[in-house]
């Protein structure tokens, strides 16, 4: 008999992402057959697509309206692939269990405790011969577990459609943020293993992977038998065969400064995402983050200061409740000050059960945080220009993925600018080193260090390829 195939829809945070593909691993060990059939944001690719047998919808539940998108997806999946044995899990499936209960066709809910048992849960329905029920399980428990956790290791033989691996190492957060919802969702913090994070890694290196990204929803946390991330990444720079770590997002006030020396004489890309969400000191107070406005400046200077060609990124939320034109303009000032190379900006929506819909602040009319938003996202623009422009005429190693669709081999510099060469090489997953020629939006041309096509062999260049920003966490 042929193996069921298993596809994923994802939508979230990079952490969801780690997830399903570590899921995907503990599938296909069970003898499951992935089939990828979503594109890398989550949303499903409906036209000449093979259903598969079963499908996992990995859920995400930051903001009312990410919920209304995985009912959506969920409702189109249903419609699309009737016959298809639909497991819901993810954040939504822990905070919105009842309206998905609500939803005739979805046949498992797996809450935040039970992700991780999916394969197991999903084996034993289907050992039944069941291919849809007339009820959902449902797999729930509001109470989140507090232990450290080890995870399922990568198969030498999986389909892995990513050029650097997600490394799940922490779960959970302790911070209460008022506009944040994912303490509720996925728990209070806790860490991976010490050695389960090792193993993984060498695993990924052992494959032939060259870079690997830490993920995790409060990274600087990480704690496991007393060691903590600047501890956990210079142990994972001495396995030989791996060249890059990458940290993704990670709060301002837990970054340990040794990961800078990591970043200048390491293997660590320098490469910072810091969450700054306000420039304004009434806001991020009201927010419950834990820094201020000039707390955040002193720790970009730092950063700075210990690694010179530093790629620095922020989230930005717009519009919290209470933000007045002076508020909003003591963060464009301060973004305007610093050395961002790109802004993620996040227009607030309110979320029940967070702490600041309890909070009587006044709410900011949605038309104004749209043209706030719209502000930020156009100073992004700039920014992440100047970013570029400042590394034309320098080299850098260059982790390349795939061919463009103008015929570039493109790939990403540990600073996170994405470069595209000409060449008749495949590239794909080599580090190699480039020089930057000249830059348009979103991309930076180069040319391979003793190799490779001069641009003027190709035929005339797209003023601006589209594509993504950067991604999201
Ligand atoms: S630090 Fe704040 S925003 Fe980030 S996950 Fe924790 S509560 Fe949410």
């Amino acid at each position: 008999m042929p193996a069921p195939t298993l596809t994923f829809h994802t939508l979230g945070c990079r952490l969801n992402q780690s997830e399903s593909d570590t899921l995907a691993t503990a599938f296909s060990k069970e003898g499951y057959q992935i089939v990828d059939n979503t594109t890398a944001a989550g949303v499903p690719v409906t036209a000449g697509v093979p259903t598969a047998d079963i499908c996992v919808i990995n859920t995400c539940s930051v903001t009312e309206s990410a919920e209304a998108k995985c009912r959506h997806i969920i409702r189109k999946t249903l419609r699309k692939s009737p016959n298809t044995f639909i497991a819901v899990t993810g954040c939504y499936a822990q905070v919105g269990v009842s309206a998905l209960k609500k939803i005739p066709g979805i046949d498992l809910i797996a809450g935040t405790e039970y992700k991780m048992m999916l394969p197991s849960l999903v084996k034993q329905v289907e050992e039944k011969g069941v291919s849809k029920l007339s009820e959902p399980l449902v797999f729930h428990t509001p109470k989140i577990g507090q232990d450290d956790f080890s995870l399922p290791l990568p198969a030498h033989d999986l389909f892995y459609r990513h050029t650097r691996p997600n490394i799940k190492i922490q779960d959970g957060c302790d911070f209460f943020c008022t506009f944040c919802i994912i303490p509720f969702t996925r728990g209070r913090e806790r860490s991976r293993k010490w050695d389960d994070v090792l193993l993984e890694a060498s695993l990924w290196a052992a494959q032939g992977y060259q870079e690997i990204v830490l993920t995790g929803v409060n990274l600087g946390e990480y704690a496991a038998e007393g060691r903590g991330l600047a501890d956990l990444v210079e142990a994972l720079e001495a396995i030989d065969s791996l060249r890059r770590i990458r940290i993704s997002s990670i709060e301002p006030t837990t970054v340990p400064l040794r990961l800078y020396d990591r970043m200048r004489d390491g293997k660590v890309c320098p490469y910072l995402h810091l969450p700054l969400q306000s420039g304004s000191n009434t806001v991020l107070s009201n927010m419950g983050r834990r820094y201020t406005r000039e707390d955040y400046i002193r720790f970009v200077k730092e950063a700075f200061a210990r690694v010179p060609d530093l790629c620095l990124g922020a989230d930005v939320m717009v519009g919290f409740p209470g933000e007045e034109d002076v508020e909003f303009d003591e963060t464009i000032t301060l973004i305007e000050s610093l050395p961002f190379a790109y802004l993620h900006v996040f227009p607030f929506s309110e979320r029940k059960g967070t702490r600041v819909t309890r909070m009587n602040l006044p709410k900011v009319p949605s038309s104004t945080i749209k043209k706030r938003s719209q502000y930020l996202i156009d100073l992004s623009k700039k920014k992440r220009e100047r970013f570029y422009q400042n590394a034309v005429g320098k080299s850098f190693d260059v982790l390349f993925e795939h061919r463009n669709e103008v015929g570039l081999f493109e790939g990403l510099t540990g600073n996170y600018i994405r470069v595209g060469v000409a060449t008749d090489e495949n590239l794909s997953g080599q580090i190699r080193p480039v020089r930057i020629e000249k830059v348009t939006d979103g991309l930076a041309y180069a040319v391979l260090h003793g190799g490779g096509l001069l641009l003027s062999h190709l035929p005339p260049l797209p003023q601006q390829i589209n594509r993504r920003n950067h991604k999201k966490r």
